[in-house]
């Protein structure tokens, strides 16, 4: 649980007891992400009071029937604006599930997803940002149009979007000023750079306003940015005019995910199409979670692997 920032404790506490519509889910495996660094260092506005739970890549097993299961983030409304024009990942007034760091999670039944027989639960609980990666590229020209891809940012997503564009036959070159991550995506069969120019689209998965920049700058005339890394609360990012004119350039924002791309990630992972094992770090304990959220994430990316169960 975290109790501010951080400072992380890892206590023996009641099981959760499942309220209407939840079902109790025993943790196998919960894998961390930059969002967990962030909140652990600065918080985040979804986390409840303190002490909160946190942990949103999760599968596990229901204890009520046995099922392995990945535990979904979240539970959009299914009566806002947003849910009914289709668009889930953007539901105005979404149920957020955390707390797949413990032992036990109480989650709704509308947030599980089946995974498929014998997907190792690393991989099932990776196939929560996969799913973004999923839906990221769908928010893109398909190849067709967009056979040249950029990637800016060489951190997990970024290694999942180029196996992934990969996968799908396209050109993709990643750009990463760590030289580790560029030997990672070219493992995946992507090209790498320091820095990205001309692509017929280009996915910003750093997360900075500069980065934001950069993605513009490295577009083809009339490429499309799309932008899946978020930017710390409140950032301002600044384009030159000129290519979004004379250029018609497309720039488009891509968060989350529908179930049914959480889905279609399980079935990716369950099709070998994205080799997790080479973005898995450990797995650890949860005695061992606060120093690898302080570990930093210099060097290749990587996602730990919590086992909540190993001491
Ligand atoms: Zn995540
Ligand atoms: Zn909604």
């Amino acid at each position: 649980m975290l109790f501010g920032l951080e400072d992380l404790r890892v206590l023996e506490v009641a099981d959760p007891v499942p309220g209407p519509g939840e079902v109790l889910v025993r943790v196998e495996a919960a894998t961390t992400c930059g969002t967990d660094v962030k909140t652990w260092r600065r918080g985040h506005p979804l986390l409840g009071p303190y002490p909160a739970v946190f942990g949103h890549e999760t599968c596990g097993v229901r204890e009520d029937t046995g099922e392995r299961v990945l535990v979904g983030d979240s539970v959009a409304c299914g009566a806002c604006r947003s849910c009914l024009a289709g668009r889930p990942q953007i539901c105005r007034e979404p149920r957020w599930v955390f707390g797949g760091f413990a032992e036990r999670i109480a989650a709704p039944e509308a947030a599980l997803h089946a995974v498929p027989d014998g997907l190792d639960p690393a991989a099932a609980a990776m196939a929560e940002p996969l799913a973004a990666a999923v839906h990221a590229i769908a928010r893109a020209p398909d190849k067709q149009v967009a056979p040249d891809v950029g990637v800016l940012g060489g951190g997990p997503m970024g290694q999942m979007l180029a196996a992934l564009l990969v996968a799908e036959g396209r050109t993709v070159t990643l750009a990463d000023r760590h030289a580790e991550r560029r030997a990672q995506a070219e493992e995946t069969g992507a090209m790498s750079a320091e820095r990205l120019a001309d692509h017929d689209v280009v996915f910003e998965a750093v997360g900075r306003p500069d980065a934001w920049r950069a993605a513009v700058q490295a577009c083809a005339p009339g490429a499309c940015v799309v932008f899946v890394g978020g930017c710390k609360a409140d950032s301002d990012a600044s384009f030159p005019t000129r290519p979004l004119h004379y250029d018609e350039l497309d720039l488009r924002g891509a968060f989350h995910h529908a179930p049914e791309e959480v889905d279609r990630a399980l079935a990716l992972l369950a099709d070998g199409a994205v080799n997790w094992r080479a973005l898995a770090a450990g797995p650890i304990g949860l005695e061992d979670l606060e120093t690898a959220l302080a570990s930093g994430n210099d060097g290749p990316a990587r996602k730990w692997v919590v086992h909540p169960t190993t001491k």
